[in-house]
């Protein structure tokens, strides 16, 4: 039998037509072809590198305007706005001074937020994220574990950098990622339960060589790598951290410090002034580590700042202020379908002292909402009135019907 003669894969031609350059992968690859191939390949290069937009003095929010936008959709929380205005701020600046290799260099400021569940952490983020000229995404710390356990590598966090990138390294090198419930990867060894501590301490081993900055092989697909998975190098030099965290308990830790601090010299002074409803306020680095962070991460993590528990009048101006509150959407959905949806004002306290007393919090007012407006939202796109005025009698009779299990905190 004949020997069959080369050919490329690409354009087809045999070995007796052109000059065959080599293998790639199971393929054969001609000499033009390969050239071809290879200028393609550095175009598409520059090509992403001259995507990344330049980022300029005046271009760039100012830490007051970032604030500003944050007060349209997230009631009050000031300190953690303040904070996060200003780490975005700097991480934009610290970004066009790379450019300048002679200059002072500026330090990456992560920050870490602190604050009960329900009261805005993530929203503050994704929020935050719709001013942003760089790459943002949100991951979640509880899927990590250490290498070799079932899970997720520390690594991965970067996946989605990546992908909201586009694949653009040099972009997601300049991106920001919001790890929530870091608090759930505190070590466990006051347990004794729980012998091996897979997603405990061995995940802020691993997250440390993120946050501090450091060449990482990502996997471009995700989940676990393995070893016939081609590795994207990403530098974390400049991706800037926000971690946040419910920290449960941690109140007692603040609680115990405080307390032997003032213990002696004019302690009752000193007591005097502590808010014991919010002591979250008085958070500190040692805290974190009391709960169980590494003293590594916490170093890594040098803003700490913290969100409010949501009282009566927050939960109140949540219902109603946010530029998408949960009522304006609902007007917006009646609009649609050219019907004019008011709420009387007691209704809007009723529904503040049902999520109270059911203690749902901020996120309870949407299933609140909900539960009132499921009759008229089924029936109504189909009657002929153009208003509809939701009162207290029928807010009760709705809600009085629901079993309390049903509204769940969505
Ligand atoms: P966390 O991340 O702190 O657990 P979220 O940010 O997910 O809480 O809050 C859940 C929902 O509750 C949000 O989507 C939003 O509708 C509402 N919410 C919570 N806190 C606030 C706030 N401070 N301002 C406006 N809405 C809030």
């Amino acid at each position: 039998m004949a020997k069959r003669e080369k050919q490329c894969a690409f354009c087809g031609r045999s070995e007796r037509e052109i000059k065959m350059m080599g293998v790639v992968g199971e393929y054969i690859i001609c000499k033009d072809c390969a050239t071809q191939l290879y200028q393609f390949v550095g175009e598409s290069n520059r090509q992403q590198k001259s995507n990344v937009p330049e980022l300029t003095r005046t271009a760039i929010p100012k830490p007051t305007e970032i604030k500003d936008f944050l007060d349209r959709y997230v009631i009050g929380q000031d300190d953690a706005k303040r904070y996060l205005s200003v780490a975005v701020y700097n991480h934009y600046k610290r970004l066009m001074q790379n450019n300048n290799a002679e200059d002072i260099e500026i330090e990456k400021s992560n920050i870490i937020m602190v604050g009960a569940t329900g009261t805005g952490k993530t929203l503050l983020a994704k929020t935050i994220a719709r001013k942003l000229q760089v790459p943002f995404t949100i991951v979640d710390a509880t899927v990590l574990t250490e290498a070799g356990y079932v899970g997720e590598d520390v690594e991965t966090i970067l996946t989605r950098l990546l992908q909201v990138a586009d694949y653009n390294t040099e972009l997601a090198q300049r991106g920001i990622v919001f790890i929530d419930e870091i608090d759930k990867i505190a070590r466990k060894s006051d347990n004794p339960s729980i012998t091996r501590d897979v997603s405990g301490e061995g995940v802020q081993q691993g997250l440390l060589k993120l946050l501090e900055g450091s060449i990482v092989q990502v996997p471009p697909q995700g989940g676990r790598k393995h070893p016939e998975q081609k590795m994207i190098a990403v530098d974390t030099q400049n991706i800037l951290f926000i971690c946040g965290g419910a920290f449960d308990g941690i109140e007692n830790k603040i609680a115990q410090r405080l307390n032997t601090q003032v213990v002696g010299f004019e302690a009752s002074l000193q007591t005097n002034h502590i808010d014991r409803n919010n002591l979250l306020q008085y958070i500190a680095p040692q805290d974190l580590k009391s709960f169980g962070l590494i003293p590594e991460i916490i170093g890594r993590l040098p803003i700490i700042t913290y969100l409010e528990p949501l009282d009566r009048t927050a939960l109140r101006k949540i219902l109603t202020e946010p530029k998408n509150s949960v009522i304006k959407q609902y007007v917006k959905l009646f609009e649609m379908d050219n019907i004019n949806l008011s709420f009387n004002e007691d209704v809007l306290e009723y529904i503040v002292d049902k999520a109270i007393e059911f203690k749902l919090g901020a996120r309870g007012l949407r299933s609140i909402v909900e539960t009132i407006m499921i009759d008229p939202m089924f029936s109504m796109p189909t009657s002929n009135e153009n208003s509809l005025v939701i009162d207290i009698d029928y807010a009760r009779k709705k809600l009085d019907k629901t079993n309390a299990n049903r509204l769940r905190a969505a």
